[in-house]
């Protein structure tokens, strides 16, 4: 029993080092890809941020590019101007500014230009640009401008802010690009009789624009870029008419535009979204908006805070934005991954397990066949030995003379004649195994019930009880099957010798019925039946005992003799013939060895 167990331990052995590198190979890939995935996810902030940021960028970039936009048109578009006319009668006339005609930039509700000393908001020039406003619209900038003018005073940020002195602009205009700023109503004499100073230089000086975000008297949110303009002292105009000589001594002017906020906290941060942030980067544009597959870390925009734009501490949440990452993309990616892992690793042990399966049951079959060979050989050498002997003994008695009773003789006789038949009958067993496997039966239409018939006499001659111990149930009339004689005499005889062997009737015992041999009409076809009572075939043997040399149990424990070919032969001449044999339980107790026959066509 070494060679099956050295056997199974290799294969064993084998198996568990095709498996277990498998397995740790499978579980590395595995966690690298979940590491992976978690990676991916820790690094959502990082891309959250980022996105955040360059958005920041590109937003503070926009509102830069208009302030710098708006830098550029000087501090005398800010209001109309006088100008000594060409004419020979030298008429001074009111020009009107630019602002008046000039298309509205994106973002610009409006300008505005008053002067810090205007108490009463006489100075107060307010510009929509070339395109008719909607009434309501100039209304509401009027309004505005106004409310910025009136709280000069009191808005601490306005004046604080004025006028800017570091890096600020030095400019030099003309008195003309400011005398309108201060002029009063049916002021054109007095200046057309001060044409002559209008040419004077004045100098000043111009800040930087500012954004400031502040609520009006309703409540409603304001943004406001203002720039403060002051300009000094012009001693020339001292002493002049009073329509110069107001400006003499200097002004403060606040000029500006009023930001769209429709535009600054709606149109631009969605353009701007659109443009720089990629399809996995998702802009929300208010903080509660939800993002079905967002990942749950969120980067926070701040209107005011990134942009500069000076507010009141309790505006500064105005307008808080959100860049989330979208993380559908993600988790596809990551399922497909585990999804292929899954898939590759499922073909993996499917082939590692059908090549372990198939060697399995390779060395199985090995070592049934080598257990099958070994017990024949037992069996050969125990059927051999058993009638050798036996012959051999009585023939040394015979030869030696030791008895002298002509009965006595005769058995030894009959004894020799006995044993030398089953030697033969062995021979011609295995002779006729090799014959079958190596030839072609040609059967032909056949009485099934005829050719038993026949063989009634032989079977009961062969019995070894006193009393007949086989029961013939013969059906007339069956269709003629397709059969040859040897086969149907050595399925016949086998059959019945088996019974005869593993199920023999003891007439001693009561109610004990002979072994029934059948030829009946089935559903497949004709049919041989061989039934006994005696201990059945497990279910589970009922295919293998039809294998060559096997026999149920170990040659150590069976009692009867035999070579495990009998049955072989009957299945080997069944099929040689186009029959099938099975084996049921018996109702009652027993076995049925059925044979059934193919029908052969009636004309045939
Ligand atoms: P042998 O009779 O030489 O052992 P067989 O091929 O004829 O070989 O039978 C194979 C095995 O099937 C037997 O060893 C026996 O255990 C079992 N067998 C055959 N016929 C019967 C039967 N009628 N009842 C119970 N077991 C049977």
């Amino acid at each position: 029993m070494a060679a099956p167990r050295t056997h199974r331990s290799a294969l064993a052995l084998y198996a568990v080092l095709l498996v277990l590198p498998t397995v740790a190979l499978g579980v590395i890939q595995w966690r690298h890809i979940e590491r992976e995935h978690a990676d991916e996810l820790a690094a959502v902030p990082r891309d959250a941020e980022d996105a955040a940021r360059r958005f920041r960028e590109a937003l503070r970039a926009e509102v830069d590019a208009l302030l710098a936009s708006e830098s550029q048109r000087g501090v005398a578009q800010y209001a109309n101007y006088y100008c000594p006319d060409s004419t020979p009668e030298g008429e001074v006339t009111l020009l009107p500014t630019q602002l008046r005609s000039e298309p509205r930039p994106k973002g610009v509700l409006g300008w505005f230009s008053f002067d810090l000393a205007g108490g009463d908001g006489a100075s107060l020039q307010v510009f929509t640009g070339g395109e008719e406003p909607a009434p309501e619209q100039l209304a509401d900038l009027r309004r505005a401008s106004l409310e910025l003018h009136d709280s000069v005073r009191s808005e601490a940020w306005l004046v604080a802010s004025a006028p800017v002195e570091f890096g600020a602009e030095r400019l030099e205009l003309p008195v003309r690009a400011l005398a309108a700023s201060r002029a009063a109503q049916g002021d054109e004499d007095c200046i057309e009789a001060e044409r002559m100073l209008l040419a004077n230089p004045v100098r000043m000086v111009a800040g930087q624009f500012q954004l400031r975000f502040y609520r009006d008297a309703q409540g409603e949110p304001r943004l406001v870029a203002h720039r403060h303009v002051r300009v000094d002292a012009i001693p020339q105009l001292i002493g002049a008419t009073n329509c110069l000589h107001r400006v003499s001594e200097g002004l403060g002017l606040v000029q500006g535009f009023f930001v769209d906020l429709g535009w600054w906290a709606g149109i631009l941060p969605r353009e701007v979204a659109a443009r720089v942030l990629t399809k996995r980067e998702r802009f929300l544009e208010h903080p509660e908006g939800s993002c079905e597959h967002c990942a749950d870390y969120h980067a926070d925009l701040w209107l005011i805070r990134d942009l500069d734009v000076s507010a009141a501490p309790q505006d500064e949440a105005f307008g808080r934005m959100q860049i989330a990452i979208d993380t559908t993309e993600l988790d596809a990616r990551y399922h497909s991954r585990l999804w292929r892992f899954f898939g590759m690793g499922a073909m993996l042990f499917a082939a590692l397990g059908t090549g372990v399966a198939l060697l399995w049951r390779s060395v199985e079959k090995e070592l049934e066949q080598a257990a099958r060979t070994e017990n024949f050989v037992a069996a050969v050498t125990h059927e051999l030995r058993t009638p050798l002997s036996s012959i051999k003994l009585h023939a040394e008695m015979l030869q030696d003379g030791w008895t002298t009773d002509p009965a006595k003789q005769q058995e030894y006789y009959k004894r020799i004649v006995r044993e030398t038949e089953r030697l033969s009958t062995m021979v011609e067993r295995v002779l006729e195994k090799a014959k079958l496997t190596s030839t072609t039966a040609h059967p032909t239409p056949c009485d099934l019930t005829e050719l038993v018939d026949n063989h009634v006499q032989q079977l009961l001659n062969w019995r070894i009880t006193d009393a007949p111990d086989l029961e013939f149930e013969l059906a007339e009339d069956l269709p003629r099957v397709w059969l040859t004689k040897e086969a149907l005499h050595s399925i016949l005889v086998n059959l019945v010798e088996n019974a005869r062997k593993y199920a023999p009737v003891d007439f001693a015992k009561p109610g004990a019925t002979p072994i029934v041999i059948a030829t009946l009409a089935t559903a497949e076809g004709p049919a041989l039946e061989v039934r006994d009572r005696g201990p059945g075939v497990p279910k589970a043997q009922r295919q293998k005992i039809f294998d060559a040399f096997y026999r149920l149990g170990s040659e150590s424990t069976r009692t009867t003799r035999g070579t495990g070919l009998g049955l072989h032969l009957v299945s080997l001449h069944a099929a040689s013939v186009g029959a099938r044999v099975l084996i049921e339980d018996r109702p009652g107790g027993g076995s049925i060895f059925r044979v059934t026959f193919k029908a052969a066509p009636a004309n045939a």
